[in-house]
């Protein structure tokens, strides 16, 4: 498939956590009875009229920023139309043609040097209601009894952001979220989390052969809400279309869901073209034109960027170490547990395994104390340690009742149970020595599970290969 090369764009939407909506005062959150969190501006009802939220926009803004695009002075909410029982008022209100941020791009740190990311948008909107539709297999419209409609995420604020299509592969989508994500959070205006629906991703997808500059028909694939199901249904539409090239077929423009169980696209209709939405200015509302010095204060708030600060950890502690410690929201801890003394790959090792292993929340953890284990992690007992991780958010942590324990060094001591262990499996020893290097591991962890953790890996990790290798 080296033949051809992958052209993704996505686009991002994510919801905003002000406390009220978009246009009316309506709270925003879940969680609350079906239908109690409305008024007639975001039922739709007839003389209602939207007023603008004011942080929504600050917020959205400070994104754009966030994302290196150009702050528009003049943006205008338009009328989008379309019929759905879940849009009282028969249109949405959205940017459209004047967007309040264009022209961004996200540096992301890549295995090959830097990759820019285009942002040719981020837009400010309103969410459409809620529909249920009950009874039936799927979930779906389709041989649904009956639909209902909570108009409680009616008119909710969502920000659409638009990428170019300058991702080249499944993985950098995956990473590119994962940085947007973060950027997000940190800017405290979304949790973004997917599994709640507040962030989603659409990808648009097409192949070309390698190193040509065209670009083919796309296909949108909608319905993905993990990274790892965008990834997936992302490979899976690429390997679909460079099949229909292969065969000499064409792709056509369509719309797929990806069903993360099968792995299976499946058809939707056929993309509406823009000019079906029949787009007007909204006439009951004023365009958003941010003061410069607004903006100028919105830039000053910006924490240090994701991708940034991943580039500054990339020399001591590599790419795919930095990225899991940055996009998990670790590096704080991190830098304050090496500050504390530890060493840098062992504690970011440590912290982004044993620990977020143990889900111990990495905002509770004393970095002196996480620091202290990291540095004991060889001399004290495996279990002793394991223990200790998991308690570490506990309140008044100390690492001392650990720390005096000794794992078992003494080669006297650890010679006869790495002795049965050999004896007990034959055929992996066999394997080792015909070249599987892999399998010491192994003969470590039944050493470890012989001594119910009191050894010490490294001193038994020596002893095994000294061994087999006699
Ligand atoms: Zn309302």
């Amino acid at each position: 498939m080296s033949a051809w090369e992958p052209v993704v764009g996505l686009e991002i939407h994510v919801h905003l956590k002000t406390r009220t909506k978009m246009f009316c005062r309506c709270p925003v959150g879940f969680g609350a009875g079906e239908n109690t969190q409305t008024c007639p501006v975001c039922l739709g009802l007839p003389g209602a009229l939207p007023v603008i939220n004011r942080r929504a926009v600050e917020w959205t803004i400070k994104l754009g920023l966030a994302l290196g695009c150009e702050i528009r002075g003049h943006a205008v909410f338009a009328r989008k139309h379309y019929p759905y029982p879940d849009l009282p008022k028969g249109y949405q209100i959205s940017q459209y043609d004047l967007p309040s941020c264009v022209d961004g791009k996200v540096i992301l740190p890549s295995a090959d040097g830097d990759r820019e990311i285009g942002i040719v948008r981020a837009h400010l909107e309103e969410d459409a209601a809620k529909t249920v539709h009950v009874g039936g297999r799927t979930g779906r419209i389709g041989g649904a009894d009956y639909s209902l409609i909570d108009f409680n995420r009616g008119g909710t604020p969502l920000v659409e952001i638009v990428t170019a299509p300058d991702i080249r592969s499944a993985d950098e989508a995956k990473r590119f979220l994962q940085l947007l994500r973060q950027t997000i959070v940190e800017l405290g205006i979304s949790d973004a989390e997917m599994e709640k629906g507040a962030l989603r991703a659409d990808a648009n997808v097409s192949v070309r052969p390698a190193g040509s500059n065209e670009l083919r028909t796309r296909t949108e694939l909608k319905n993905m809400n993990s990274f790892t199901f965008i990834a997936r249904g992302i490979e899976a539409e690429v390997e679909r279309q460079v099949g229909v090239w292969e065969s000499g077929g064409e792709v056509r423009q369509e719309t797929y869901d990806f069903d993360a169980a099968s792995g299976k696209l499946t058809p939707r209709r056929a993309k509406e073209e823009a000019d079906d939405y029949r787009y007007f200015p909204e006439p009951d509302l004023v365009p958003v034109e941010p003061p410069a010095e607004l903006v100028e204060r919105l830039r000053g708030e910006l924490p240090e960027p994701p991708g940034a600060r991943i580039e500054r950890l990339e020399g001591t502690l590599g790419l795919e170490r930095s990225s899991v410690l940055v996009t998990g929201g670790l590096d704080r801890l991190w830098e304050e547990t090496v500050a504390a003394g530890a060493e840098p790959v062992q504690a970011a090792n440590v912290i982004a395994n044993a620990l977020m292993g143990a889900g111990v929340d990495p905002g509770s953890v004393s970095a002196t104390e996480l620091a202290r284990l990291v540095d004991a992690r060889d001399r004290i007992p495996r279990a002793a340690f394991d223990e200790a991780v998991s308690k570490l958010g506990e309140p008044g942590f100390s690492a001392d009742p650990y720390l005096t324990q000794e794992a078992v060094s003494d080669e006297s001591e650890l010679e006869p149970v790495i002795a049965r262990v050999l004896e007990a499996n034959p055929g992996e020893v066999e394997a080792y020595r015909g070249g599987k290097d892999g399998l010491l591991g192994f003969f470590v962890g039944q050493v470890m599970k012989e001594t119910q953790g009191k050894a010490n890996p490294r001193v038994v990790s020596e002893l095994v290969k000294a061994k087999l290798s006699a």
